[in-house]
């Protein structure tokens, strides 16, 4: 069993109505690391470091099953730095800072041993570099998934297409699928989205759940009502982390697994958005993400009989 992950590792700095953090690991491969671990291992870490990326967080890593020889690390540069502020709601937030640093001149190289790899989940990153990691395999993956953002819709959307156009499954949230579609309606920008090339969709609507989406069908997972939120920063990087964990872990990339997928990929961002950074993500075991599944299940749950 092999999953590959590809994505930014990061220095972050977050501002919540509830609390601000000093500069904390972050980074969208990162998150999805910690959140696949938990359901296949090894995890084959493809990003870059500066000479400042905390040693002791390589090695926690590790210690999870994450192989880090796909992990390039620069002497003389900084880690990639970024930092963000929500509001009110935490379903919207600002980039306050993106300082590329070593992502600016970043070449993934794809180990020889990660070759032969059946999943790969390529996170948030420069557009033209998730096509570069796609193009290295020599056999194309079992299932290909990507996750994006605005800001590569801003600034790179030519690319962004191109790479839309070589996977299995898109993830933005709402407002970045209306971004891409120009249609405000989910369900026509689900269909123009897909017209691109992904043969799946998902789109995150933050507290609201999550739908997947095929050329014919859809599927609604809700979030998990949460008495507290502190920081939704990597909710969106362990969702993924958990969708193709799950996958990976069933080999199973049927729509009605996928359906399971998004459920396990919702836990698990709902256990990211309870502290700081991947403070929880360190914390859980199998047993609790266990029994936040069984939550998900009782919050959907009910009888009806029809009149
Ligand atoms: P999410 O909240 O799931 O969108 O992920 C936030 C994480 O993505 C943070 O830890 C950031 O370090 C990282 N991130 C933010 N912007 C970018 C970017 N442009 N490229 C790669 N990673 C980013």
């Amino acid at each position: 069993m092999s999953l590959i992950v590809v994505g930014s590792m990061a220095f972050d700095t977050i501002e919540t109505p509830f609390g601000k953090s000093d500069k904390i690991i972050g980074g969208s491969a990162v998150y999805v690391a910690y959140a696949a671990s938990n359901f296949v291992q090894p995890v084959q870490q493809v990003s870059i470091v500066g000479y400042d990326f905390p040693k002791e967080e390589m090695q926690t890593l590790i210690s999870r099953g994450v192989q880090l020889d796909g992990v390039e690390i620069v002497s003389d540069k900084k880690s990639f730095f970024w930092s963000g502020k929500y509001h009110m709601d935490m379903n919207t937030r600002d980039t306050l800072v993106t300082d590329l640093n070593v992502l600016a001149d970043f070449n993934p190289i794809i180990p020889e041993t990660y070759q032969g790899t059946e999943f790969l989940m390529l996170g948030n990153l420069m557009p033209s570099l998730q096509k570069k990691v796609i193009e290295q395999l020599r056999n194309r993956p079992k299932l290909i998934v990507l996750d994006t953002m605005n800001f590569w819709m801003d600034t790179a959307l030519n690319d962004l297409k191109k790479v839309i156009k070589l996977v299995d499954v898109l993830l933005v949230n709402d407002s970045e699928a209306r971004q891409l579609s120009n249609e405000f309606s989910l369900v026509k920008a689900a269909r123009k989205i897909l017209q691109i090339g992904p043969k799946y969709l998902i789109i995150k609507k933050g507290e609201h759940g999550a739908l997947l989406f095929n050329e014919s069908s859809v599927f609604f997972s809700p979030a998990l009502p949460l008495e507290d939120v502190f920081d939704p920063t990597g909710a969106g990087d362990t969702f993924a982390g958990g969708f193709i964990g799950h996958l990976a872990k069933t080999k199973d990339v049927s729509f009605n697994n996928m359906k399971t997928a998004i459920i396990v990929g919702s836990a698990m961002a709902s256990f990211c958005v309870e502290k700081f950074g991947t403070q929880r993500l360190k914390e859980i075991t199998k047993s609790d993400i266990d029994a936040r599944l069984n939550e998900f299940v009782q919050l959907v749950n009910f009888d009806i009989d029809l009149v």
